[in-house]
């Protein structure tokens, strides 16, 4: 057995619905841009081909947690995704079996730091300080796909202290889920325990401490989250 110098960190990990057993992470891959609307609201082609991102697997926080308004930020922005866990390895998975390594589905909060973003659009640096923060993966309850099918119809919402800001379909995801892992595992060798943020619709927009996100997909699940004090 090896031997650390230090304690092995744990495991990140998301609920499970209904069960007392937890799904371990092993990464956090992001679709860049995957609803119309979303698209155009940022002035990009909707026609773009997918593109991908990644938080560290420890920013995911259970639903239900406070998190602290993340430094160097003063435009905290929510995006709502339906969330895909996958469940089986795959090197270049054709779409007809994409589904196949899907384990289950859950509801995330893909938290931005908007401003930085646009700074580091604007200077062509990378994303990371914008979408790889602490807590920056809010993640619901996964249901096993056994149980819900593979969804491809189905309101996906979020609210601000109960006001909706987010309201759309999953018929508008422009790359529906078995593209999305297919042209993932293009790039990468998708493994079990690997999450999919498949992207978020229109109406994001600034969440502020003391402030709560509710969140769903229908026939999956709920998220709710609250930003807090700043951590001192
Ligand atoms: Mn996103």
């Amino acid at each position: 057995m090896t031997a650390f110098v230090l304690p092995v960190p744990p495991t990140p990990s998301v609920a499970i619905s209904g069960s007392a057993e937890r799904f371990a992470v092993r990464r956090i891959f992001c679709v860049g841009r995957n609803y119309a609307a979303h698209a155009r609201e940022f002035g990009n082609d909707e026609r773009d081909p997918p593109f991908f991102f990644t938080k560290p697997a420890d920013a995911v926080v259970d639903s239900g947690t406070v998190i602290p308004y993340p430094p160097l930020t003063t435009n905290l922005h929510h995006e709502i995704e339906l969330v895909a866990a996958i469940g089986k390895a795959g090197f270049r998975i054709p779409r007809e079996r994409a589904l196949d390594h899907v384990w289950g589905y859950a509801v995330g909060i893909d938290l931005t730091r908007r401003d930085l973003q646009d700074e580091a659009k604007k200077a062509a640096r990378p994303w990371d300080w914008s979408k790889a923060f602490d807590r920056s993966a809010p993640c619901g309850p996964l249901v096993p796909a056994q149980k819900t099918g593979h969804p491809t119809k189905a309101r996906i919402w979020l609210a601000v202290d109960g006001k909706v800001r987010q309201d759309a379909d999953l018929t508008e995801l422009i790359w529906p889920i078995a593209d999305i892992v297919s042209i993932c595992s293009e790039g990468v060798e998708l493994q079990a325990g690997d999450l999919i943020f498949t992207g978020t619709p229109a109406g994001v927009g600034a969440v502020n401490p003391g402030e709560t996100m509710t969140g769903g997909v229908d026939g999956i699940g709920t998220i709710e989250a609250t930003i807090g004090q700043p951590q001192s």
